[in-house]
């Protein structure tokens, strides 16, 4: 079933505030030096649309120590761009809808369980995911 206009906003706000909290992260990381880039981005809008993601924003900063919260940026940014597309909450695999319960407690989730389960089964055997 598809999320409902409650549910969505519940994950908006969950993914808002995981990004909030990574950036806050990213932030005590750098030892703000300073770099008005850094101080500009921390002030846009989480969610913001700009022509350049946040998280591709960070990665060009070559905050290496940052490297875990800038792939978690990613796919908040990447979730954000599937709800403004109308395709959240869809498996990328096979298109079934997500159960709002898997969305609420992982919304980053790209695919349902089912298909989860097998690209992890297939992640495990070819060692490296292929892209
Ligand atoms: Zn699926």
């Amino acid at each position: 079933m598809k999320p409902g206009r409650e549910t969505l906003d519940k994950i908006t706000q969950i993914l808002r505030d995981r990004q909030k909290a990574l950036l806050e992260e990213v932030r005590n990381e750098f030892d703000q030096r300073d770099n008005q880039h850094l101080i500009e981005l921390m002030g846009r809008e989480p969610g913001d649309s700009g022509d350049v993601s946040l998280a591709d924003a960070l990665a060009d900063l070559n905050i290496l120590r940052a490297d875990r919260q800038i792939h978690e940026l990613r796919d908040i940014d990447g979730a954000f761009a599937r709800m403004k597309a109308g395709e959240f909450g869809l498996c990328t695999e096979c298109g079934e809808h997500i159960p709002a319960q898997r969305l609420l407690a992982y919304p980053t989730a790209k695919r349902c369980m089912a298909c989860q389960q097998r690209h992890e089964r297939l992640f495990v055997q070819e060692g490296k995911p292929k892209l």
